[in-house]
């Protein structure tokens, strides 16, 4: 079904052209209720459990506005460093839809809440972009069509359409950036860089867990070209709705591609939204782009307008948490790690899991050992993110907690890890039932340090005769007959000590 589109090759489309960029991010918020009516927001309902005559659009129903939907707004616009519209109204959006009961969607037009921010986003290599915010502004989601019969679940060939409006009227944000101009071969890096800082920012606000895999967050990629040195923007096309990191840098890469092939061909470019393709990693055709005059927007008349005071947006801005790139500096200095260590731990998803588990008490140090090592191999092998581990930070943190008491070794810590990743229950739960004990009984110990000696002689001599780096090999066997359960520093100790042989 998808035709092979022509394609140059990156370099090529760079050669001779400028991408420009433009990024919609649509962001579900956490609340408990929706944007306009007391139903709940619930994942996993039973469809069309969680709605009213608000949401499904009866004659007659009146929308009230959430108030936490405006203050998590707010903090968004802040944490963007935009400015707090002092006034602004909602807009309808009209245009007829399935999902959409209300015949219209209710958002912010020329007057959006939040406005002229920026983000300082990084790079790989460290270097920070600074992307500039067009603006912010709420909207409500629609509802979902699931369309049956069809063997894609799209609608071509389906038989018939359900509807569920639990969805519909739950609070969306929606941020818009201004052209990214400059950013040359790297417009694909920074187009994945800003929407991950973006994930961060709001996370860390509490506003959302901007689970772009579920939705919660989805990003549409804007972009042109123009020819090296026109200022004149080229035409756009917009890829809609790509949900993960890697899909907005692999659609806005293979854009670049398409759009200079179309242009070195003598074509144009048509102004149309776009579907992205995980599979083929490609983009093909959508829907011809309708412009804002097509929808007649128009002020909501049965909304008041917001007004949010100056005093209020003070206390919000004042209320803000330590905003991620902040954060991620300090944190560099307090751990004394590198940039590059700093983007490893970012893209394997370890950031907060990390942070949590030295809440839960564990050092630093231990704490990004076991993250980025043992456990990142598992989730790689398992194919799971890292968060999906069955494994909880605090659990993490015990373990560590019990490696720094001498009750675990390293190689032992290793085994309960994996027991608590098989379901064996709770560290301490794997260490009982496993029998994972660092021997740290001193007469069990000496019994089998005296036993190594007298199993081997001539080693024990090699040793008395002052060659110290001997003693490896009667630790090892010391370490085998305990089942790796001593402790090994403490094992040669005891060594030198029967001996009669002091280290160095
Ligand atoms: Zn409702």
């Amino acid at each position: 079904m998808t035709t092979t589109t022509d394609l140059v090759s990156y370099e090529d489309a760079l050669a001779s052209y400028d991408p420009v960029m433009g990024l919609e991010v649509h962001v579900e918020l956490g609340t408990k209720t929706k944007m306009f009516c007391g139903c709940s927001t619930e994942l996993g309902a039973e469809p069309n459990s969680q709605t009213c005559p608000t949401c499904l659009g009866m004659p007659g129903a009146l929308p009230v506005v959430n108030a936490i939907g405006i203050e998590s707004a707010i903090k968004i616009g802040l944490a963007l460093n935009c400015e707090i519209a002092e006034w602004c109204r909602f807009a309808r959006k009209n245009y007829f839809y399935p999902d959409m009961p209300k015949n219209f969607q209710t958002s912010q037009y020329d007057e959006p809440i939040a406005f002229d921010g920026y983000l300082d986003v990084q790079l790989e290599d460290g270097e920070t972009f600074r992307v500039q915010i067009e603006r912010a502004h709420m909207e409500e989601d629609t509802g979902k069509s699931l369309h049956v019969g069809g063997a894609t679940g799209r609608i071509h060939g389906a038989s018939h359409s359900l509807l569920d409006y639990n969805r519909a009227g739950i609070p969306l944000i929606e941020i818009v950036t201004k052209p990214i101009e400059g950013a040359g071969a790297r417009a694909p890096e920074v187009a994945r860089a800003y929407v991950r800082e973006l994930r961060e920012l709001i996370k860390a606000l509490g506003v959302s867990e901007a689970r772009m895999e579920q939705g919660q967050m989805r990003c549409d990629v804007n972009l042109s070209l123009r020819p090296h040195g026109r200022e004149k923007f080229g035409t756009r096309s917009e890829t809609k709705n790509v949900n993960s990191l890697r899909s907005v840098e692999r659609a806005a890469r293979f854009e670049i591609q398409r759009h200079a092939a179309v242009l070195n061909g003598g074509g144009t470019i048509i102004q149309e939204t776009r579907h992205f393709h995980e599979d083929t990693g490609s983009t093909t055709s959508g829907r011809v782009k309708e412009e804002a005059e097509d929808y007649r927007y128009f002020p909501e008349p049965d909304l008041v307008p917001i007004a949010p005071s100056r005093a209020w947006v003070e206390e919000i801005r004042s209320g803000l948490p330590e905003l991620p790139l902040a954060r991620r500096n300090r944190l560099l200095a307090e751990w004394g790690i590198s940039a590059a260590d700093m983007q490893s731990i970012l893209n394997a998803g370890a950031l907060d899991l990390i942070l949590a588990s030295i809440d839960a008490g564990a050092d630093a140090a231990s704490a990004r050992k076991w993250w980025m090592g043992e456990l990142a191999r598992s989730a790689n092998e398992s194919g799971v993110p890292l968060d999906g581990l069955a494994i909880t930070p605090e659990q993490v943190a015990r373990v560590t907690e019990l490696v720094s008491k001498g009750d675990l070794n390293d190689k032992l810590a290793r085994q309960v890890i994996e027991g608590v990743l098989a379901g064996e229950g709770t560290p301490d739960e794997v260490v009982e039932k496993r029998g994972l004990k660092v021997v740290s009984d001193e007469g069990a110990l000496t019994t089998a340090v005296e036993e190594a000696i007298a199993g081997n002689p001539g080693i024990a001599d090699k040793i008395r005769g002052g060659k110290v780096a001997a003693a490896g090999a009667l630790v090892g066997a010391v370490m085998k007959a305990t089942r790796g359960q001593a402790d090994a520093a403490r094992v040669k100790e005891l060594i030198l000590e029967k001996l009669g042989v002091s280290e160095g």
